[in-house]
């Protein structure tokens, strides 16, 4: 690979191509070989993936910042807009979907190739229609449902799993449609996308963008992603809902996620509390949820290995045989430990589900079980 011309192309802050290059890792993928960013460096976004072969480019999903005070927050970082765009963010993975030299493949945020993302990609939007018109861009999208192997958040619309195209981007240089044309495209082709609730502006967002979130929490879902007409300023607000169920799951896996999680999410409540609840009620309220949501499931993650069971993510994922074999040696080839729960056919498909073993939680809980002690 010429380094230096890929270094050029990708436009990094590193001082030189092998700075940058030394954090590449070389893959394979549906016969090819690539190389992919696992984290963010140098300018260049996690996940960013290069194939010398195709001589293509594809940028990884820009962090999206997240504002935790509404009523300065949003003004302040879309002081160069006059509107600001509200869309739903859903709560599945994201996963980018581009043609490399005839194949449509779609990656995860990490840069890997997922066979069972690229396959359902592949039957749930016209790909095909959209690529021939379209070669040089990348659809941005989640996977979200029940059904995926990354995540489990159950939308009441969704049967399974389905995709929803939230940006679409030069493949090469990450750059964005605008929301309009983006939302436009995506009509003409029939994809699906998050829905829309306005445009407000920046000065009138607050109230807006409050009223939502309120209706949000109500029904569970995971908050909004705000971004600028022109989709370069992209920012997130999140619901309590939200916040105590990341937490739940953090700490049904304590020793995995705990710590890492626990202070964001409480910085987020502190906030979003002070800003938008009225009542003292409504606090207690939170304050109990938050609480419950910390403690039970690791309550329950010590009864688990208690009683001899062993922890992890649960997920349940449905297609053709071939392609869950992939997948399930996909997930094994990156170090995952799976314990198989079930293994059915329904209608020709293949079903199975698995979890994720985590040995980090289940040994540390069984060692204290064993009377080890607590060291800090
Ligand atoms: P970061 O964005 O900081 O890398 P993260 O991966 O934890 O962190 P999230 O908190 O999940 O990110 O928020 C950003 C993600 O939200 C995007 O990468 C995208 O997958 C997802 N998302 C869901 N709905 C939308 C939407 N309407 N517009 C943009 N992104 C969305």
């Amino acid at each position: 690979m010429d380094e230096q011309a890929y270094f050029e192309r990708l436009d990094s802050t590193a001082d030189a191509a092998s700075g940058l290059f030394e954090h590449f890792e070389a893959r394979q993928a549906a016969g090819r070989a690539y190389h992919a960013l696992s984290d963010a460096r140098h300018g260049v976004e996690r996940g960013t993936v290069v194939f010398p072969e195709a001589d293509v480019v594809v940028r990884g999903y820009p962090s999206i910042p997240r504002i935790v005070w509404l009523e300065t927050g949003v003004p302040s970082f879309f002081e160069a807009h006059d509107r600001v765009v509200v869309e739903e963010k859903l709560d599945g993975f994201n996963v980018r979907i581009a043609r490399i030299d005839g194949d449509v493949l779609a990656f995860t945020r990490g840069g890997y190739v997922c066979p069972y993302t690229t396959g359902r990609a592949r039957d749930l939007l016209d790909v095909d229609a959209f690529f021939d018109e379209h070669p040089s861009r990348m659809l941005c999208a989640e996977l979200v449902g029940a059904e995926t192997p990354y995540t489990t958040h159950d939308y009441e619309d969704v049967d399974g799993h389905e995709i929803r195209v939230f940006g679409v981007r030069d493949r090469d240089r990450g750059d964005p449609l605008p929301v309009d044309e983006r939302r436009e495209l995506c009509e003409t082709f029939a994809f699906p996308q998050p829905e829309l609730f306005g445009r407000y502006r920046p000065d009138a967002t607050p109230d807006a963008v409050a009223d939502v979130v309120e209706r949000l929490d109500e029904r569970g879902r995971e908050g909004v992603v705000m971004k600028s007409p022109d989709c370069r300023a992209l920012v997130k607000y999140t619901t309590a809902h939200h916040h105590h169920g990341s937490l739940a799951y953090a700490f049904s896996l304590p020793f995995d996620y705990g710590r890492d999680f626990v202070f964001s999410r409480i910085v987020r409540e502190a906030f979003q509390a002070a800003e938008l609840d009225d009542a003292d009620r409504e606090r207690r309220e939170r304050a109990r949820d938050l609480g419950e949501s910390i403690l039970l499931p690791m309550v329950d993650a010590v009864e688990a290995v208690a009683d001899g069971e062993t922890l992890g993510e649960a997920h349940t994922v449905r297609g053709a045989p071939d392609r869950i074999a992939a997948l399930l040696e996909h997930l094994r080839d990156q170090g995952l430990t799976l314990s198989i729960d079930d293994d059915r056919r329904e209608d020709g498909d293949r079903v199975v589900e698995f979890t994720k073993v985590s040995a980090a939680s289940t040994d540390r809980i069984r060692h204290y079980l064993d009377g080890g002690t607590v060291d800090e």
